[in-house]
């Protein structure tokens, strides 16, 4: 599956927020948010002037996508999905993209970084239930339990990021067992369970023009 290989900082800069892209690096202050918040190019710091209700929208979209790792086309395919599902287009979204493995790996903390969930599951460490699960975007359900593959336990990548894991730091509807590295998804989310600070709303706006 094709997906963005350029910097990933610059998507934060462009976006004027912080989408958390690089794991333990984007708490430091190393960040280049942090450093440059402006928007990325020759003319970025003179990019103050006031947004049309297009291009706010625009930038909301795009905020999600690249917070998820997503193409525009992989995007639309979620769109289009929540769309037809039953409840409210926004909210159907966002849960969507929620419940893909990669994300849900990440939260967790068995990854730092949505793109090293991915790594790790595309490298087959990554079951489901009792099934070795390889494809990044595979939509979990409540009640799985997701669990790091036994011979992949000893992966360094996992352990560093789990350190980081402060209990009562996850979203109430996860439960992990750092011991065993694997965790459960108890439930499905409310829209305000879900630590994503977007307005799912612009995006259902945009796409109904
Ligand atoms: Fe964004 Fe993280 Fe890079 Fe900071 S370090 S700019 S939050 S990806």
């Amino acid at each position: 599956m094709a997906r963005y290989t350029g910097p990933v900082c610059k998507l934060c800069r462009r976006e004027g927020a912080k989408l958390f892209l690089k794991g333990a690096r984007c708490s430091s202050n190393k960040c280049s948010f942090e450093k440059r918040g402006y928007a990325p190019g020759q003319h970025g710091r003179m990019r103050r002037f006031k947004k049309s209700e297009y291009a706010i929208q625009l930038r909301e979209k795009q905020k999600v996508k690249r917070t998820y790792g997503l193409l525009e086309q992989q995007f639309r395919i979620y769109f289009k999905k929540a769309e037809k599902a039953s409840g409210i287009t926004g909210e159907n979204l966002i849960k969507m993209l929620e419940f893909r493995l990669d994300n849900i790996v990440h939260r967790l903390g068995l990854a730092s970084s949505r793109s090293q969930a991915r790594q790790l599951i595309r490298h087959r460490h990554v079951m489901v239930n009792e099934r070795l699960v390889d494809v990044p975007s595979y939509q979990v359900k409540a009640g799985d339990l997701i669990r790091i593959r036994p011979k992949s336990r000893q992966l360094e990548m996992i352990h560093n990021s789990m350190k980081k894991v402060r209990d009562g730091k996850l979203v109430p509807w996860l439960s992990l067992d750092k011991a065993k590295m694997e965790g459960a998804i108890l439930e499905v989310p409310s829209r305000d369970q879900i630590p994503v600070n977007v307005n799912e709303n612009l995006i259902v706006e945009l796409y109904s023009k």
